[in-house]
């Protein structure tokens, strides 16, 4: 098995890359590029105007099934073509990456990828460096923010990675989290609907791309708000509680997150804009086949309202799940992991059961088979277990685990979220004409799901970055930046 080592060939590749240049070759100016001597051109490992990937495991991201002994083509920053080797011709001077044994994906798209951290022991801080590194060594090439904690460092880091400064993914801005009363005080608790209105205008003005409504927002509120973010080009999605799935799709809501274990459709307690109680027996023991979820599922579908699934943060909080992940633990630093641990033994003790998380997997599922457009993302809050990238990667073992097919949870991991942010014809497959966000894995991720945390080279934008080196740098820093 091959396994490319990077970093000294790099020069050559450049080398190769200058000489197409000075024959007259035109490649097309790549966006993103990093800047020279930056922080992100310290984990450039392939950057050439011409990049062949010959012999992979292709799974496209379009849910059809796995390809072997694929050439990619990269030129510039888009995907120039795909094929079988026999079938694609590899431009002479192109740098060629010999992936023999290696699985290639799209970029993952992440809907829930906050880039601030919650963990066990009372933390709660922007990730201003840890974030960007380990969602980019991961995989995941573009992100949804989906409620800032420190937007303008949010907007910030943005500019800071288009400009080439900064490793780390395309991002879409989402404004501060929009609640009602006795919610988190760091989130903007709306009195009114004016208040909802103008906040909706402030944050367009400052350029958000979407709302995120969290548990205790009022109907009059969150319907102010979809009315104006409509207006604006906005969207908004909502981790929800005081307002069901269903009432929140009659209000126009364009995504909701975190699936079944926050949908009050289903709770006989249900007071109007009150948040029930009972959300997680609710979750051990409504039928996923039955009416009810159909109907639930019906209304989404009918109004194209997608569902983001964040397993792997809800994981962290059940009895005797794997959720003590070596990486993980190793890029934490050493207070949050003592803390972290600590949680995590009193969960295997007196955490949730099993049956509950087991049935929110099926319902995703059920979801996804009724014709439902399932996204993912990470969710690094709760107890901090589910750090970005890493827990997206489990994301993808948890879909394995739902019964999803390789190609069905890849194409939910990228695909589906491109589709949701509305960046389907650039992202989220490889295709030829698209943009050049691709993973490389070592083996084969359809014959073993764990596959999908061995990332040897992310390209965005046509730019290998290197995984290892990335992920070194975050040791001991998750907690701290
Ligand atoms: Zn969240």
């Amino acid at each position: 098995m091959s396994r490319p080592s990077v970093r000294p060939i790099t020069m050559r590749w450049l080398a190769i890359a200058g000489l197409l240049c000075t024959v007259g070759l035109t490649v097309p100016l790549a966006a993103q590029r990093p800047a020279s001597g930056s922080e992100a051109a310290s984990y450039v490992s392939i950057d050439a105007a011409v990049v062949a990937l010959q012999d992979v495991t292709l799974v496209d991201g379009t849910g059809g099934p796995v390809r072997r002994n694929q050439t990619v083509v990269l030129q510039g920053n888009r995907i120039a073509a795909v094929g079988a080797a026999d079938a694609v011709s590899v431009p002479e001077g192109a740098a060629v990456v010999e992936l023999s044994g290696h699985t290639v994906m799209p970029g993952m798209v992440g809907l829930h990828n906050h880039l601030f951290y919650m963990a066990a022991g009372g933390r709660m801080h922007p990730m201003s460096y840890t974030g960007q590194r380990l969602y980019l060594a991961s995989g995941v090439t573009t992100i949804r923010t989906t409620g800032s904690l420190a937007t303008y460092a949010e907007i910030n880091l943005k500019d800071e990675i288009e400009r080439g400064l900064q490793p780390g993914p395309r991002i879409h801005i989402t404004a501060p989290y929009m609640t009602g009363d006795e919610s988190i005080d760091i989130m903007t608790r709306f009195k009114n609907a004016d208040q909802a209105r103008r906040f909706v205008r402030y944050w367009a003005a400052e350029g958000a791309t979407w709302l995120k409504a969290y548990t205790t927002i009022r109907t009059e509120e969150l319907a102010a708000a979809i009315d104006e973010a409509h207006k604006s080009g906005l969207k908004v999605t909502g981790h929800l509680c005081s307002i069901s799935f269903k009432e929140a799709v009659q209000l126009g809501i364009d995504n909701i997150e975190h699936g079944l274990a926050t949908n009050s459709d289903y709770s006989a307690a249900k007071v109007k804009d009150q948040c029930p109680a009972d959300l997680w027996q609710t979750a051990t023991t409504v039928d996923v086949d039955g009416p009810e979820v159909q109907s639930t599922f019906e209304a989404m579908i009918d109004a194209e309202v997608a569902m983001t699934s964040t397993l792997a943060v809800y994981e962290l909080f059940v009895q005797g799940r794997p959720t003590r992940d070596r990486r993980t633990l190793d890029a934490m630093a050493p207070a949050v992991r003592e803390d972290y641990l600590a949680a995590k033994a009193e969960i295997d003790e007196i955490g949730r059961p099993e049956a509950g998380f087991l049935n929110a997997m099926a319902y995703e599922k059920a979801f996804h088979d009724a014709g439902g457009v399932l996204a993912a993302g990470v969710d690094p809050t709760g107890n901090g277990g589910a750090l970005p990238g890493y827990g997206d990667q489990r994301n993808y073992e948890l879909f394995v685990e739902a019964g999803f097919s390789p190609e069905e949870a890849v194409q939910v991991l990228s695909a589906n979220g491109a589709r949701v942010l509305g960046v389907f014809g650039d992202l989220g497959t490889v295709e030829a004409g698209k943009l050049a966000d691709l993973v490389v894995m070592r083996g084969d991720l359809t014959a073993e799901p764990s596959v999908i945390r061995n990332v040897t080279i992310v390209f965005k934008d046509g730019v290998g970055y290197d995984s290892a080196s990335m992920q070194a740098d975050v040791q001991g820093r998750v907690g701290i930046n």
